[in-house]
């Protein structure tokens, strides 16, 4: 975090460094586009105003304003700007609200709304980018991660159920009505002959459940045709034939790795590891609201496959996601208290 601290002194270098980082050529409107912007006076809080030309004449106005923020998810926030940066340094850090209330000096409920507004933004850009795909070598693998109703008292009262099962009680394949909702997890495995390769590439997604109607349109939009595939034994991916290379282990019968005639090593060790690097994550949060787990899995995702870069260039690569990002998501989430359906995602 140390390149943060020249920011961190004043608002007008805080709100200097966020603007460069959003637009690093220029100055553009975010209503129209164009690069005819004129400076104007700051705001108390630093941000610089700006008069767009085009906005204006179209308007018949004298000016159309608009700041450093207009049309980002920080438009409505009342942080401000080198709060956001020390929030967004802690973010990185993968603390949790209490943890960054205490060490940015801001209420917990501030905290919580933040880092819901970066997760969400992360999961917008990052998450949902058509463009992410899966190549060459990737495996696959679910786990089922507890997940209730925290934080959602109307949405308990509302459900009126016998406590969810726990440990040996529950039977069978989980899901997330049951509260236990499962993840898919798909690794491209790391080119190790590569030495400046970037890190194993994740995609995490949260479901309903794991039936073939629910992972197949996600595998099809993730992992690029032709690429080997690697699974255990079980059929809900069966359909994988016709398009992967796909190759299984039978963990059933204790085969855990082996190497196939042509020198390929079938395993999902690569998605097991991410597995508990993954609940070491979210253990932090000391219980996990399912309204809230996709965004969390989203900011684990972010911030694994961009491990192998420096702490700046992680920092920079978030910020530009969540510029690009009005924070629709995050809004339409607010408004329904539950999350988006998946099916919306995959058309
Ligand atoms: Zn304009």
């Amino acid at each position: 975090m140390k390149h943060l601290i020249p920011y961190l002194q004043d608002d007008q270098k805080a709100a200097d460094y966020l603007r460069q980082v959003r637009w690093p050529d220029g100055i553009t409107c975010p209503h129209c586009g164009s690069d005819a912007v004129e400076p104007r006076e700051r705001c108390d809080n630093g941000l610089q105003r700006f008069n767009c030309v085009l906005c204006a004449a179209r308007l018949g106005q004298q000016f159309a304003m608009f700041t450093d923020w207009t049309g980002s998810i920080f438009e409505e926030s009342k942080l401000r700007p080198f709060e956001w940066l020390l929030v967004m340094g802690l973010w990185q850090l993968k603390l949790n609200a209490t943890e960054i209330a205490a060490a940015a000096d801001i209420q917990e409920r501030t905290a919580q709304r933040c880092i819901t507004l970066l997760d969400g933004g992360i999961y917008e850009t990052y998450h949902l980018d058509p463009t992410r795909q899966l190549e060459h070598q990737v495996e696959a693998d679910e786990c089922y991660q507890s997940a209730g109703s925290k934080g959602l008292s109307r949405e308990v009262e509302r459900h009126d159920r016998a406590p969810r099962q726990r440990g040996l009680q529950l039977r069978g394949r989980a899901t997330a009505e049951m509260g236990r909702p499962p993840l898919l997890g798909l690794v491209q495995r790391r080119d190790k002959a590569a030495q400046d390769a970037p890190a194993a590439q994740v995609y995490l997604e949260v479901l309903e459940n794991v039936r073939t109607a629910t992972i197949k349109p996600i595998i099809t939009a993730k992992v690029k045709g032709g690429a080997q595939f690697f699974t255990d034994e079980y059929n809900i991916y069966h359909f994988t034939a016709a398009d992967y290379d796909h190759r299984t282990v039978n963990h059933g019968a204790g085969e855990y790795a082996r190497r196939d005639p042509d020198g390929t090593c079938v395993h999902c060790n690569t998605m097991e590891g991410l597995w508990s690097s993954l609940r070491n994550f979210l253990d932090r949060f000391k219980g996990i609201s399912q309204r809230f787990l996709h965004l969390r899995v989203a900011r684990y995702e972010f911030l694994h496959n961009h491990g192998h870069l420096h702490w700046r260039q992680t920092f920079e690569a978030a910020l530009r996601s969540i510029f690009s990002t009005t924070g629709d998501y995050w809004r339409r989430m607010a408004h329904q208290h539950r999350r988006i359906p998946l099916t919306l995602c995959y058309r």
